[in-house]
């Protein structure tokens, strides 16, 4: 319709085909859906064993430049590309978007389930609880929090030995220690498995995890913008006496935990990786409580799987911020989607009939043997013709660099092409229009044509997140996301710039105004990228020692001249170090609207020194390569933030090893 009308209009009026309807097209069985009412269904994991012979699909990922007040439209591309690729060119493709936090759809940014005609829906129940994944989170975190002022108060109270009978599970009145409690043993170089056989001084160092309540890491989490509970006392009842202590609250998709299950490749995985968490900055006990957390996320790692406008499939899985976090959807939502594009259940079947019938024309006699869905697994669509997104939040700077770095290397996947998402409007003020504040009227440079400021963002900050994403040896397709202002001559002038940037194909896209055939140009030009071969290298190894792989990041990616730690950033990084966790990724938190650490410094900003304030190590998982633990999030450690609600600051965070 012209005008288009709102996002919410256009989501009510398209009435989603049952959820069981499009698990059955993209040949999921019956028993591998769990429905969560009549439009989203969680899919189990099993999946993964059924389809593990099947070749995986194209992985194809949808980055932005530097966003601006005035938006890019990441999640509206990438959905107006798998309507375009799905339900226009024919071939399987599959979105693995992130489910939205309460806090931004409530607050200025809004919703996240894209927009126009390029929409998930329906998009109030895309928005508001979903699946419940972000409230289990919030139960784990918070359950952890518990846990942990409960253990300091016990400790404070209690005797060795009455702890001892507290914490040591007894069986059949017989006490046995929980493969927990002997890791942790076996950490404090206690050999016994005997409860019986331990020390009183042993039993002293073992039962009591000593948590300085000064250094404690671990936050309490709510998914609102609830400013007030920012810094709150907690402890205060009679009973708690001189155990009141300075604490905080994170928004949920902030907690650690949410990292893992966005990093996690199946539940072992996950309860291997929640057991690892480590609470304190200086002593790496943790509270054992990881088995009741597991539980309380047992449903939260099967993704959701829900529809596009067009009735493509989409799955909604994990939701880390980019600026804190490593700001991706979920391993294993990109791996079930991989997994399930590969086999077309409708061609198969096809193919199946078509092959029976020959060999009963050839054989007569014999009776037609019906075709299950299971029967069709060996027909298999080739990886050309399959493609699954997936979407990396904020700038490419930001969620590329951590997508590349820290989740390919937890899930081994090698995406085949980067869509790098562009608006006129943001390049504009990245080539030096005036700043513009949220929900105030458009400056008259973003609405009448302006081919300098065009041209200046395009020579500064589309250039960088393009050579960003070279450096990663993957082909870069620019998707000029147009809005109804953009005349003819800036639109040219961009797809023109960007290829001599060297990129693959820049192409103009009209998905929020006409849906997937708006974006079929766009879906040609990705399909031939990922035919070219590719030639992906990490930016940096493993190996290298912590401060130079920041260096790395400073000056390859965000383009500093060097990096500046902090007294207290250089002792913590020494001390990772001693302790050989030297060889974990890092995961950067700064501002996403700047490649610098600077908000206000557009375009791509030379000449500037990186400051490293403070660090947090969050892993205690390097000793076992399989089993990696988090990439970290960081609001926990953040100052009061800058009046523009962005730190000026940034913060290193550690993810998995590999
Ligand atoms: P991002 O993923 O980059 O945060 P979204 O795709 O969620 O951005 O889009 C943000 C908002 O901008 C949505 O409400 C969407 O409707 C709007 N939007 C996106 N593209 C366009 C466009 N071409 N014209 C008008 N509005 C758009």
């Amino acid at each position: 319709l012209t005008p288009v009308p709102s996002d919410i209009q256009i989501s009510r009026a398209q009435t989603p085909k049952a959820v069981q309807q499009l698990a059955k097209e993209i040949g999921l069985l019956p028993d591998e859906l769990e429905a969560y009412g009549r439009n989203k269904a969680k899919v189990r994991l099993s999946v993964l064993d059924r389809l593990q012979a099947q070749p995986d699909g194209n992985y194809v990922l949808v980055a932005g430049i530097t966003p601006t007040p005035l938006g890019e439209g990441k999640s509206t591309v990438t959905i107006g590309l798998v309507q375009a690729l799905s339900a226009h060119l024919k071939l399987n493709s599959f979105a693995c978007l992130r489910q939205p936090s309460q806090g931004p759809t409530f607050g200025v940014k809004g919703g996240a389930a894209g927009g126009g005609y390029a929409q998930v829906i329906p998009m109030e129940e895309f928005n508001l609880h979903l699946t419940g994944d972000i409230h289990a989170i919030t139960a784990a975190n918070n359950l952890v929090a518990a846990a942990i002022d409960a253990r300091m108060l016990h400790e404070s109270t209690q005797t060795d030995k009455a702890l001892y009978s507290r914490l040591v599970p007894s069986v059949n009145g017989v006490r046995r220690f929980s493969p927990i409690q002997i890791s942790r043993l076996r950490r404090l170089g206690i050999r016994t498995t005997e409860p019986g056989s331990l020390t009183p001084e042993e039993v002293g160092s073992f039962v009591r995890l000593d948590l300085d309540p000064s250094k404690l890491t671990w936050q309490r989490v709510v998914d609102t913008n609830d400013r007030f509970l920012r810094k709150i006392t907690v402890g205060q009842a009679s009973t708690e006496k001189g155990q009141a202590r300075e604490t905080g609250f994170d928004i949920a998709v902030a907690s650690e935990i949410m990292a893992i299950l966005a990093l996690a490749d199946g539940l072992e995985d996950m309860r291997v990786r929640l057991a690892r968490m480590v609470v304190g900055t200086s002593r790496s006990g943790q509270p054992g409580v990881s088995g009741a957390v597991t539980v309380l996320m047992k449903d939260a790692i099967k993704p959701t799987l829900m529809q596009t406008l067009e009735g493509t499939p989409v799955f909604v899985h994990a939701g880390p911020f980019a600026n804190i976090a490593h700001g991706n959807s979920s391993v294993l939502a990109d791996k079930l989607a991989l997994k399930l594009v590969g086999r077309d259940g409708f061609v198969a079947l096809l193919l199946v009939i078509f092959f029976v019938v020959q060999s009963q024309v050839r054989r007569p006699g014999n009776a037609l043997q019906t075709t299950r869905y299971p029967r069709v697994k060996a027909f298999t669509l080739p990886p050309e013709l399959v493609w699954s997104l997936t979407e990396a939040g904020f700038g490419a700077d930001i969620g590329m660099e951590k997508f590349f770095n820290i989740k390919c290397r937890a899930s081994g996947l090698r995406p085949s092409a980067v869509v790098l998402v562009a608006t006129v409007r943001a390049l504009k003020m990245h080539g030096g229009g005036p700043n513009v504040s949220a929900g105030a009227p458009l400056p008259q440079e973003y609405v009448d044509e302006n081919l300098s400021l065009v041209a200046g963002g395009c020579h500064s900050n589309l250039r960088k997140q393009i050579e960003i994403a070279h450096l990663f040896g993957v082909p870069v397709v620019v998707a000029l996301n147009v809005f109804k202002t953009d005349t003819p001559a800036e639109i040219q002038l961009v797809c023109r710039i960007a290829k001599e940037c060297g990129a693959f194909d820049a192409v103009p896209c009209h998905h929020w105004a006409l849906g997937g055939r708006g974006s079929v140009d766009l879906a040609h030009a990705v399909k031939e990228a990922s035919a070219t071969p590719g030639d992906f290298r990490f930016l940096y190894s493993p190996e290298m020692p912590i401060v130079d792989k920041i260096r790395t990041i400073a000056q390859k990616v965000y383009g500093a001249d060097d990096i500046a730690l902090s007294p207290q950033a250089q002792a913590e990084v020494e001390n990772y170090e001693r302790q050989g966790y030297s060889s974990l990724p890092i995961c950067m938190a700064k501002t996403h609207l700047s490649l610098s650490h600077l908000p206000h410094l557009k375009g791509a900003p030379t000449g500037f020194t990186l400051p490293i304030r403070t660090t947090t190590f969050c892993s205690g998982s390097s000793s076992v390569s399989a089993a990696q633990s988090v990439a970290w999030s960081g609001t926990r450690a953040h100052p009061e933030p800058d009046a523009g609600g962005n730190t000026s600051h940034l913060w290193l965070l550690y993810g998995p090893n590999t």
